[in-house]
């Protein structure tokens, strides 16, 4: 079988591909002069097969799921890792292609798999749910709603210690130096003063989904386009952008990062990082959900709660990927002195590039 590093998503999977050396014509994708792996000639000089099958091995066929495996959660070996990983780039028939030629050429993977539907069973054990995932047998939506509604400082549904193991994964410095923007929508064309552009003081400051009220937190966006969008200011409107320095490096929980987003990049326990990357999936898609008129207080308590205890841990802030820019990240940083407002400048929105999508 021959792959090539155009096949994949995964940097780690790219790399072990890449450090081969040799290129060629892929017969899955169809990527010409491209980094390729060919089991005849590499089996052994890369870790490529030991990656993949670390992953496929956690998989059992059908007849070694228990009763209670629920029906619905069995796929196809190449469904579930497409849907559950982001490990490939080629579709269902590349990736089985792929995973038919590693199953049966490994003495540990069961051709079974191959065959019959599969699943995982660890994701509907109890006991190993308890001990492995952030949030229990539980998901993101049950603690949002037990913070909501039930009790908001001594939260039942989640692991404290794993949560610390989960971000502390997720790290990453942004250095000192690096300019960082925020735009606030203004009265008119004079816009607001230098000193008006940082976070409000403590006291005033209004609930956002990384803070809560009360408590000082300046939400920035490496470029300027986007923090525009985060404001959500509308044609004619008149904004002032504000650039800022980061006096020092600081140490982010990173939930943007794609690092870590491989399963190869730690020797870590495939299942575990499964269930508690989806986790931190939820936790960034609702960090990063615009703020809304309609949105009630209420509705930033769970992602205030997971940025409350990253400051606890001593983390700077949360970083994240903006919904408006997927190539561009947002920080909210805790400490709003370490960083200074450098330059600031008053614009008018003259075009939004609406874009129409049908509902
Ligand atoms: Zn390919």
């Amino acid at each position: 079988m021959i792959c090539c590093a155009e096949c994949f998503s995964d940097l780690e999977i790219k790399v072990s591909i890449e450090s081969l050396n040799h290129k060629g014509e892929c017969p899955v994708c169809g990527a010409k002069n491209t980094w390729i792996y060919d089991s005849e000639l590499d089996g052994e000089n890369t870790d490529f097969k030991e990656l993949l099958a670390s992953v496929i091995g956690i998989y059992k066929p059908e007849e070694k799921l228990d009763d209670t495996f629920p029906d619905d959660a069995k796929r196809s070996i190449e469904e579930h890792l497409q849907e559950d990983w982001n490990i490939f780039k080629v579709g269902k028939e590349g990736i089985r292609k792929i995973a038919e030629s590693l199953i049966q050429s490994s003495a540990d993977l069961d051709e079974k798999l191959l065959i019959q539907k599969t699943g995982i069973p660890d994701l509907y054990d109890e006991m190993y749910l308890q001990r492995n995932s952030i949030f229990g047998k539980y998901q993101w939506d049950d603690f949002r709603k037990y913070l909501r509604n039930e009790n908001r400082f001594h939260a039942k549904y989640i692991n404290l210690g794993l949560l610390s193991e989960v971000l502390q994964d997720t790290v990453s410095i942004i250095p000192k130096g690096t300019s960082l923007y925020r735009a606030r929508l203004a009265k008119n064309e004079h816009g607001y003063g230098a000193g008006e552009m940082g976070a409000p003081p403590d006291d005033v400051a209004s609930a956002g989904r990384a803070n809560s009220k009360g408590v000082s937190c300046l939400y920035l966006a490496n470029k300027k386009e986007t923090t525009v969008k985060e404001i959500r200011a509308g044609a004619f409107d008149y904004v002032t952008i504000a650039s800022f320095q980061l006096d020092k490096d600081v140490k982010v929980v990173d939930l943007s990062s794609i690092t870590h987003n491989s399963p190869f990049y730690a020797e870590t326990d495939k299942i575990k990082f499964l269930i508690n990357e989806r986790h931190l999936r939820n936790i960034e898609r609702d960090l990063a959900k615009p703020l809304s008129q309609r949105d009630s207080d209420l509705d930033y308590l769970p992602t205030q709660y997971i940025s409350d205890f990253a400051k606890y841990l001593g983390y700077d802030g949360v970083k994240y990927i903006s919904t408006f820019d997927r190539n561009s990240y947002n920080l909210a940083l805790f400490d709003t002195k370490i960083c200074s407002c450098t330059y600031r400048k008053n614009y008018r929105i003259d075009n939004l590039d609406y874009r129409l999508n049908p509902v």
